[in-house]
């Protein structure tokens, strides 16, 4: 069986408060319009931590009125770019002060173990938030030749009152990955947070405020997809939209984006990522590697490596190995130390997993081990291993997101190339190999948009994210991020003296 038991224990209580439960517009916090409030519950215990006030089209309206007020009237794009940068500098600070106890709110809210929050996500939203306070005084525009007796200027400016709607997988690095770039281009924002997960972005966005954000610049609204975000996306004043979450939601945003305004839209969705283990691969390395490519977070990540393709002449070694780490992986609460996987986000994604699971059983996949609940409480998943998966299986297709890695055979390049693109997402691939012809190979014929060679979930700042095909449109992080939230204007002066 697998090693932890913690989850019969009773769980540890976290040293956190719940101090803002409601909706944040224009620097304060309000009710919802309607009164009506929504639990969010630890996933450890199923028990609720809270009531949160539950927004909707009157609240996305109100809401949308002060980002537009502070865009339009507001110090914030009127303020240097310097001034801008500085602020967004000392949001980053205060995100860094308070390090710990954000990292318990995602934990308790979240599921996900303490020590990833407050080791790696916290820190890195600190330093998406540093790399893009170093933006907005690099961020300008070019003069170019013009034909005629014309001086022309190409202006980049900010596009104006942004929507963003994010999921609860990774509630404060995915607001980092789309706050930074609107707010150093100075755009005012609108977010909606997943309703699985909305206590950590309000308690980030009111140290924000104490760090000197403008009121209205950072506006957030808890509350439901089909109303709250639906109304977010089809709102005629808000200029462009950001959406990370599921490819079928995904779809409606950019429906909802032109039945309204023609809104610009970017949008982070789904992939069922190959991870590409060629026969020259030390298998205890390439095994490790694969088994976090795949179980990071519990499993919930976008771009999870939920495709593990093998070579032929490793694949019964690696089977193995991958079975013996699954069964040694600590399972727990996930306050405590020394614990890998904490419980899904909610009884809906516990329950998907375990049909998924039951679904790769029928299609004849081996069940390695796991396939089943974890304990007696909370939404824990066994971590589970299937072999001998086919391609046309349902977990060879569709995403399960969650603890559960397929591991498939593979003879050739060629072949492996031809499988790993035969997939309607491109999001992301893993490529494990010493053969520096066999990695550049893969590299150039994957569909995807990023490619890992001999690493996997490398998230620096500066490296652009997003997908090809039905994984999205558009790109985060990096330079191309900006792009999404500047508006290119041309000024054709005539010119009296050419010759100058
Ligand atoms: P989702 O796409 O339904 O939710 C993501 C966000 O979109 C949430 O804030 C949600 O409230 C909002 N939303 C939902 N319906 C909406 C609508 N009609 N209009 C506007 N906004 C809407 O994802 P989910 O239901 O939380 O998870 C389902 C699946 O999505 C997962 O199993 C997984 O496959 C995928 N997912 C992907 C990511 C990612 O990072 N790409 C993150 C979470 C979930």
């Amino acid at each position: 069986g697998t090693a932890a038991t913690a989850v019969e224990e009773p769980p540890i209580r976290p040293d956190v408060k719940i101090d803002y439960n409601q909706i944040l517009i224009n620097g304060q916090f309000l009710d919802s319009a309607s009164g009506k409030t929504f639990p969010t519950y630890d996933p450890r215990t199923e028990e609720v931590i809270a009531h949160v006030a539950e927004g909707d089209a009157e609240d996305i309206d109100r809401a949308v009125a002060a980002a537009r007020q502070a865009f339009d009237n507001g110090p914030w794009r009127k303020m240097t770019a310097y001034e801008r940068s500085r602020i967004i500098n000392q949001c980053a600070d205060i995100v860094e002060k308070h390090n710990d106890e954000i990292a318990m709110l995602e934990t308790l809210d979240n599921g996900k173990t303490y020590e990833q929050a407050s080791k790696i996500e916290i820190p890195t939203v600190v330093r998406i938030l540093r790399y893009y306070a170093g933006w907005p005084d690099k961020i300008h525009g070019l003069v170019v030749p013009a034909d005629g007796p014309h001086h022309v200027q190409i202006m980049h400016e900010a596009i104006g009152v942004a929507g963003q709607i994010i999921p609860w997988n990774f509630p404060l690095l995915m607001l980092a990955w789309k706050v930074g770039p609107a707010l150093a281009c100075g755009n005012t924002i609108v977010m909606k947070t997943a309703e699985q997960t909305p206590l950590s972005a309000l308690y980030v966005a009111k140290l924000f405020h104490d760090a000197g954000l403008p009121p209205g610049v950072l506006n957030i609204v808890s509350g439901f997809g089909p109303t709250a975000g639906a109304a977010l996306a089809s709102h005629t004043d808000v200029d462009k939209v950001a959406f990370t979450g599921s490819t079928a939601t995904g779809k409606i945003i950019l429906e909802l984006a032109a039945k309204s305004n023609l809104k610009q839209v970017t949008l982070e969705l789904g992939g069922k990522s190959p991870f590409i283990v060629c026969e020259d691969a030390d298998v205890d390395e390439a095994v490790e590697l694969a088994h976090f490519a795949l179980f990071f977070n519990q499993g919930q990540c976008c771009c999870a490596g939920s495709r593990t393709f093998v070579h032929e002449s490793i694949y019964d070694e690696f089977v193995e190995k991958s079975k013996a780490r699954a069964l040694r992986r600590v399972v727990g609460d996930p306050f405590k130390t020394g614990v890998e996987q904490g419980p899904q986000i909610d009884d809906l994604q516990f329950k998907k997993i375990l049909g998924c699971i039951k679904s790769g059983v029928e299609s004849g996949a081996t069940l390695e081990t796991g396939g089943g609940r974890f304990g007696n409480k909370g939404f824990y998943v066994q971590p589970t291993i299937f072999s001998n998966v086919k391609d046309e299986m349902f977990i060879a297709k569709e995403e399960i997101f969650g603890p559960v890695q397929s591991i498939l055979k593979f003879k050739d390049i060629n072949e492996v190339i031809q499988r790993s693109n035969a997939s309607r997402y491109g999001l992301a691939a893993g490529v494990f190999t010493q053969n520096i012809d066999t990695a550049n190979t893969l590299s150039r014929s994957l569909r995807v948009g990023t490619v890992w060679v001999n690493c996997f979930d490398i998230f620096d700042a500066a490296i652009p994210f997003g997908g090809f095909k039905m994984s999205g449109q558009g790109r985060e992080k990096g330079i191309d991020s900006l792009k999404n939230y500047l508006q290119v204007k041309s000024v054709v002066t005539s010119l009296k003296n050419p010759a100058w």
